[in-house]
């Protein structure tokens, strides 16, 4: 009986030593606590908020309160939202040094410093994530900026792909080895190739059978598959079961409607990526897979692409994801797509911000970390000087960035030039 009397009383003193130094440790720490004002605040998902305040403690936000303060960063004035999502950018295609398109296998110090910077541009533009899909060398660039070694947007990666040859690519069974072997290397995503380039027609690489066998092992392993597919390849990869479609062009309304029933996610690129072949048409011709003829191809692609999205977005229920298959030259820049998007393939603003925002971290099956601005998901936060919502060319101008709750960029508003496009 007396010990039972003296233990409670002794958890009374240990409780009354114990408890305050834990509220002291529960107070935000002022270092740690951030809030943002903002008069207007996309939410990710398709709402907006007017007039609160955005709390952040450490890497997440953890609260919506217009009554909180003090407010460390007056964003008001400006259209704040969640960080962009490109499903689809190769971080580390870069520029040679005699300026020509040097792809993205490069390993020199200097190759590695133009990814380095592609990432930093990536972040600048607005971009907190990025899948890339997929070069091995995106893996030590992906984990330097995990572990803050360098500033970036979070990667995701492929390593190496799966590129279709027909029969020559292997058995289902040497398929199913090669996708356990991305993901011994540390893939995030299994990036498959099932068309040719549209350069060269955009014929099946892949027959139906090595693709059920590729996405289903990817499946069996935990791993979403991203399909380059065009033509007849968009409704094989739907029906093999794979999570999304890159490019899709020439892909059929009754195609459509058949991911749009699997649930299989479409990027689409309505324009950036041609615009930039073209653009740096002299830096890309005559390099490895850019013979003079695939531009006359590319002039042509671009419209088909325009019809693509047009025909996405008539779609019921297909979910149409942000990805701009950014190359050297194109980082940075990845915000055109949106504008192409909403100028040339009929979507409406709200889509394509939410298609780079909560639909994009849906087809990552991150929805729960990133892509919309709630309690409880990473403080990735972008605000731009305009709205997009008004004016899709708002894009353009990202005055402040913040990735896990630190603050990468905050620039005077007059600071940012209309078109930022950077090239290293
Ligand atoms: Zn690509």
């Amino acid at each position: 009986m007396r010990f039972a009397k003296i233990i409670p009383s002794l958890f009374g003193i240990l409780l009354a030593c114990i408890l305050p130094q834990r509220t002291s440790s529960q107070t935000p720490v002022s270092g740690n606590r951030i809030v943002l004002a903002a008069s207007v605040l996309l939410d990710g998902k398709g709402h907006v908020l007017r007039d609160t305040h955005i709390v952040i403690q450490d890497s997440k936000i953890v609260a919506i309160d217009p009554k909180a303060g003090p407010v460390d960063y007056d964003l008001r004035g400006l259209t704040v939202l969640p960080g962009w999502i490109d499903a689809h950018a190769h971080i580390t295609w870069i520029f040679g040094k005699d300026g020509k398109n040097a792809g993205m296998g490069g390993t020199s110090q200097d190759d590695t410093y133009k990814a380095a910077s592609n990432a930093w541009l990536t972040l600048m533009a607005g971009f907190t994530t990025i899948q890339s899909p997929g070069s091995p060398n995106d893996i030590p660039l992906r984990d330097a900026i995990a572990n803050g070694i360098l500033p970036g947007p979070r990667i995701l990666t492929a390593a190496t792909p799966l590129i279709g040859k027909g029969e020559q690519t292997g058995t289902p069974d040497e398929l199913r080895a090669f996708v356990r072997k991305q993901k011994e290397a540390g893939a995030d995503l299994i990036k498959i190739f099932a068309s040719q380039s549209i350069r060269q027609g955009g014929g099946m690489t892949l027959s139906q059978e090595q693709l059920n066998a590729a996405c289903d092992e990817a499946k069996k392993q935990g791993l979403r598959t991203l399909v380059h597919a065009y033509k007849d390849a968009v409704r094989a990869a739907t029906l093999a079961g794979c999570t999304e479609i890159e490019h899709g062009t020439m892909a059929t309304d009754d195609d459509l409607k058949l991911m749009a029933e699997k649930g299989t996610y479409l990027d689409p690129q309505a324009g950036l990526i041609i615009e930039n072949y073209l653009l740096n048409k002299d830096r890309y011709i005559g390099t490895l897979g850019y013979p003079p003829e695939g531009f006359t191809a590319m002039e042509k692609a671009l419209a088909l692409n325009h019809e693509l999205v047009q025909h996405a977005m008539k779609t019921p229920g297909l979910k149409v994801v942000f990805g701009t298959d950014a190359v050297a030259g194109a980082h940075g820049r990845n915000a055109e797509e949106f504008i192409d998007r909403v100028r040339d393939g009929g979507v409406d603003p709200m889509s394509a911000m939410v298609s780079a925002n909560s639909l994009g971290a849906e087809a990552m099956g991150l929805a729960d970390q990133i892509g919309s601005i709630a309690p409880g998901l990473q403080a990735d936060i972008i605000a731009l000087d305009g709205d997009p919502l008004k004016d899709i060319t708002a894009v353009r101008r990202v005055v402040f960035v913040m990735k896990g709750g630190t603050v990468y960029k905050n620039v005077a508003r007059t600071a940012i030039p209309l078109y930022a496009g950077v090239q290293p």
